[in-house]
């Protein structure tokens, strides 16, 4: 069995508003799945044990839409670490940027026609980058490409050296989709370190399950095939719920790329 790479193994103990019907917004992860998160840059504190910076303040006081790129050459230069955000076409994505940034006119950027299949960098804080990549599940697809990502989408996974992780949305409303499935177990094969984030907590689907138990079933099919599972965070952009969640874990995951990188 493998494992599924994350990018912390650090949890949140000072969340106070983030849980969800009473379940924990972040879960342990296991040591191992650390130590090939590297490359995207927060090895060293994962697994060097040193106290590091837990931000109480992640607040988005400034964000900015930068560009939309169809080639990993031209993405805005490598400056700052960024955190992509990525899930079937109506998994709440717009919704979850609004909710994080607070600017509805942000979102909107990816709705835009012609945007949709481009890598949209937007600049929060002064200090890193959101990245909007396109939706997948739109199409049916060969198994090499089963995400119906273009070569610039999966380039851009591989190549863009600042990628501190991505941020992979599963909407918690209906049962696990397999297309899914597939996308966080290509994340695991390829090395990539991301974060589940869950979507729509407060949305109770006519003849779904609740959302607690679509979750629970995602998460043993993602252990059928993964030793151990990476970070997952909960939401619900309706109910204003979970932002301080991802923006501290964020911050921790920044905080950790700015050590190694002062270390190198
Ligand atoms: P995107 O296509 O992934 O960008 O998804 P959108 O943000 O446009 O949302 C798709 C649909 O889901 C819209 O009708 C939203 O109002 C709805 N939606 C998004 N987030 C939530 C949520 O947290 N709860 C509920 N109930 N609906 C949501």
């Amino acid at each position: 069995m493998q494992n599924l790479y994350s990018s912390s193994r650090f949890n949140d103990e000072d969340d106070e508003d983030d849980s969800i019907h009473g379940t924990p917004v972040h879960q342990e992860v296991d040591e191992r799945t650390l130590l090939h998160s590297a490359s995207h840059g927060s090895e060293t504190a994962g697994s060097g044990g040193g106290k590091v910076a837990r931000p109480k303040q992640a607040r988005v006081k400034s964000a900015e839409f930068i560009k939309s790129s169809v080639r990993v050459e031209d993405c805005p230069p490598p400056i700052y670490p960024e955190f992509a955000v990525i899930g079937r076409g109506n998994v709440g994505k717009a919704s979850l940027i609004n909710l994080l940034t607070g600017r509805n006119a942000l979102a909107m950027v990816s709705k835009t026609p012609g945007k949709t299949k481009c890598i949209n960098h937007f600049c929060i804080n002064k200090s890193w980058y959101l990245v909007d990549l396109p939706g997948y599940g739109y199409a049916r697809t060969s198994k090499e490409n089963i995400m119906g990502w273009n070569k610039f989408t999966r380039d851009y996974f591989a190549n863009r050296e600042t990628l501190v992780s991505v941020l992979l949305l599963i909407d918690a409303s209906i049962p696990p989709m397999d297309i899914d499935i597939q996308c966080a177990s290509w994340f695991g094969e390829s090395e990539i370190p991301f974060t589940i984030v869950y979507t729509k907590l407060d949305k109770k689907k006519k003849g779904c399950p609740p959302a607690e138990e679509n979750i629970r079933e995602f998460e043993q099919r993602l252990l059928e095939q993964w030793e151990s599972l990476p970070v997952t965070l909960r939401t619900s952009s309706k109910a204003g719920l979970g932002k301080n969640g991802v923006l501290q874990h964020i911050a921790q995951l920044r905080a950790l790329y700015h050590q190694e990188a002062s270390i190198k």
